[in-house]
């Protein structure tokens, strides 16, 4: 027992080493590792990230969500370099919920951003392809600490906005970034429900060519409904651009933006805050997946949460008098199993 510990944390020390001094292979392998499903991978990464904390958060995390198509690895390749040509290192990661159905992942590929995959300063991960939309964004907030630990201090973090990712990448990151592509006219038609809510800035892309007029216009139409929607802070109010990541045009503003909103936030307080209530979102969200992996890991209460699951269904019981009891179930449980493990 003492030599199998003794090993494991010789290990953690490794890889917090390897992270740290930004070896690449290491950081990806400590990926992998948070990534895996294996209980004692996932103790070796918790050790892991809670021995990295200190070496987090100073990235500027950005999130970019846009239908397939709209253009988001072209201009995530574009502007990563314009960043790494800047200076900066910058990780992508990617939140690609459709992924952990098809098992091949259509987001963060390397082949997708070929100039940037090839950059020494530049590190692209794909989206986890297994577990739920929680399970898959709670592995990408960990990959975000470790490449924060690594030393990258841009990371972006992309979604093709299936489902509620965007909700969940919102939810990690300081600014979110939305995508659209000017459509024929009446543009709000085909714009998601609560996109524009949570949106931090709004670019039409492809603003090139025969397109450059149509890009303005749309924007326009798009400023005209963020107007009505008001501000998403007190210090904030989205702007929407156009830009075309083809040409390398309108890129340069858009970081501009992005930076003067990180002041802004800094200045009125709203970027820790924000971060704050983000971290204590994220305790909650894995606080319940604690909670209810306890329950299933009883068998007799799981086969009783089915029954409930059933007889809720059913309308012959309520869903607060179902959690009543298998709380109840847990709760007596809990004194002789903790009882039990030491
Ligand atoms: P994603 O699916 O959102 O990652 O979109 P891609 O970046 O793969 O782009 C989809 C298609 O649009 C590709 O054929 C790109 O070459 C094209 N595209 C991307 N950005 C631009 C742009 O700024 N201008 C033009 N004209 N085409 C673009």
């Amino acid at each position: 027992m003492a030599a199998a510990r003794q090993r494991m944390a010789t290990t953690v020390e490794q890889y917090a080493a390897g992270v740290l001094g930004g070896d690449r292979a290491v950081l990806a392998r400590a990926i992998t590792l948070i990534e895996s499903a294996k209980g004692e991978h996932a103790r070796l990464a918790q050790e892991l990230l809670q021995r990295l904390l200190p070496h987090t958060g100073k990235a500027h995390r950005i999130g970019i969500t846009g239908v397939p198509g709209v253009g988001k690895s072209t201009l995530i390749d574009r502007l990563g370099m314009n960043l790494v040509d800047e200076g900066h290192r910058v990780a992508v990661l990617a939140v690609d919920p459709t992924s952990t159905r098809s098992g091949g992942s259509i987001l963060g590929d390397k082949t997708r951003m070929t100039r940037l995959a090839q950059s020494r300063a530049a590190f692209i991960r794909p989206s986890p392809t297994s577990g739920t939309l929680g399970g898959v964004a709670r592995k990408t907030r960990e990959a975000m600490a470790l490449v924060e630990a690594a030393g990258f201090d841009v990371v972006i973090v992309e979604t093709v906005g299936v489902g509620q990712s965007e909700v969940a990448v919102a939810g990690m990151v300081d600014f979110f970034l939305v995508l659209l592509l000017a459509g024929g006219g009446d543009d709000l038609q085909g714009i998601k429900r609560g996109i524009m809510e949570i949106a931090d800035m709004i670019a039409i892309t492809k603003a090139d060519g025969d397109n450059v007029a149509r890009a303005k216009r749309a924007a326009a139409v798009y400023q005209g409904a963020l107007a009505i929607l008001g501000p998403t802070s007190p210090n904030w109010t989205a702007p929407v651009l156009t830009v075309s990541a083809a040409e390398n045009r309108g890129l340069a503003q858009l970081w501009e933006k992005i930076t003067e909103h990180k002041q802004r936030m800094m200045a009125s307080g709203e970027f820790k805050a924000r971060r704050g209530a983000q971290a204590v979102a994220w305790m909650h969200d894995l606080l319940q997946e604690r909670l209810l992996a306890s329950l299933e890991a009883d068998a007799a209460i799981a086969r009783r949460k089915v029954e409930l699951e059933g007889e809720v269904c059913a309308g012959r019981r309520t869903p607060a008098l179902a959690v009543e009891e298998l709380m109840g179930l847990m709760h007596r449980r809990q004194p002789a199993s903790a009882g039990g493990s030491r």
